[in-house]
């Protein structure tokens, strides 16, 4: 089995670095091969998906990806920025499914903003469209606004679009998953604005005939976000478009006590997929030696799970990572007092005794 190691920017090689010294001490034969994605895909080959970077990801079984995006790269043209890099793998694999859960170790409970009896025990799943919505919908750009009190102007504007297979696929892949858990999923949505989530919520409502065995609901994204800090261990799993999905789950990720936690896995329809961590190349501690590599430890374990299926492999990562909290210790970001406060590579090397 063939893994794509993507690292990319800022702390991407450094958290990275570690899943991969975990999936190598597994003692399983896994092909790993590295190639440069965002900002170093620009220093190396001027473009942030460089065509043999795209090529490895293509044949690969699987992708391990760290993060992109350099504030020195911010001032290039739209299509040569890093970000460009994690959209174009998106769509050439299409990779329309995101799944991330949300988790709250109960050693972190001190850890999240929320009160612990709000969130102990919190365990969601939030499905997110990937390749869809505003974020890919043409036209898009700048222009001169062709009518209303602005007439005359430059706008800028997007479109917001879903075509009925994209939303039936995203669906599907949400009943299955709430089928595996607690059978209980929310759509989210803004119907009561917007006709591209009226006819999303239309679709997802005459696909639940298939499953009935799914309690289904539906709520608009405000109410949902609210809900989400007010009361999250009411929901199960979650299912939304692309923009929606974006900020909810980095909220859900902010309740688990750091976004440093939070993995997450971007699958097509055969299940190969993209494992990631939910956070960006945090600029500001790069270099460091501080980013928390649990995130993407845990995005090797979903890959072993979803992709691999070496589901094993899968628990005994996750139970070594647990392990490790209950031994106290702590990158910065998920710190207390009375824990043990460690760097990146001191966490990695912990996991990694754990597992043996
Ligand atoms: P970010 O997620 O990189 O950082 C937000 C905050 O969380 C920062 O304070 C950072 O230090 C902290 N943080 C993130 N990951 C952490 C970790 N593992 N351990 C400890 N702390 C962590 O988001 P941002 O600052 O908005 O964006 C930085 C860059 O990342 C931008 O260029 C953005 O476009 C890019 N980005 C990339 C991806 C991706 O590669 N999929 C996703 C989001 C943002």
């Amino acid at each position: 089995m063939k893994i794509a190691v993507l690292p990319g920017d800022g702390i991407g090689p450094e958290i990275v670095e570690q899943a991969v010294l975990i999936l190598n001490a597994l003692g399983e034969s896994f092909e790993m091969e590295t190639a440069p994605v965002g900002g170093a895909g620009y220093a190396a080959h001027g473009h942030p998906l460089p065509e043999a970077t795209l090529k490895l990801a293509q044949e690969a079984d699987a992708i391990l990806f760290g993060a992109v995006g350099d504030w020195k790269y911010d001032t290039l043209e739209r299509a040569l920025r890093p970000e460009q890099a994690i959209l174009g793998l998106r769509k050439n694999l299409n990779l329309f499914a995101n799944l991330r859960p949300a988790i709250l170790y109960p050693e972190l409970a001190g850890a999240s903003t929320l009160k612990p009896e709000v969130v102990s025990g919190l365990d969601i799943l939030i499905i997110r469209e990937l390749t869809g919505d505003v974020y890919f919908g043409q036209p898009r750009g700048v222009r001169v606004c062709p009518d209303g009190p602005f007439k005359g102007q430059r706008e800028g504007f997007d479109t917001m679009r879903y075509a009925e297979g994209e939303i039936r696929r995203i669906a599907h892949v949400a009943f299955q998953a709430a089928q595996k858990r607690d059978k209980r999923l929310t759509s989210v949505d803004k119907a009561n604005v917007l006709e591209t989530f009226q006819f999303w919520k239309d679709i997802v409502t005459d696909v639940h005939r298939e499953y009935p065995d799914v309690a289904l609901d539906h709520m608009y994204v405000d109410n949902a976000a609210m809900q989400l800090v007010r009361a999250p261990k009411k929901f199960d799993v979650m299912v939304t478009g692309n923009l929606f999905g974006d900020i909810l789950s980095d909220c859900a990720a902010m309740l688990t006590g750091s976004i440093g936690m939070l993995p997450s896995a971007s699958l097509d329809a055969n299940n190969k997929g993209l494992y990631e961590p939910s956070h960006g190349s945090a600029p500001d501690i790069a270099g460091k030696g501080v980013a928390n590599p649990l995130a993407t430890i845990l995005s090797a374990a979903m890959m072993l799970r979803y992709s691999l299926n070496k589901a094993q492999q899968a628990d005994r990562i996750e139970a070594a990572v647990k392990a490790v909290l209950a031994q106290g210790l702590r990158t910065p970001d998920i710190y207390e007092a009375g824990t043990r406060k460690v760097g990146t590579k001191e966490m990695g090397a912990a996991v990694l005794q754990a597992l043996l």
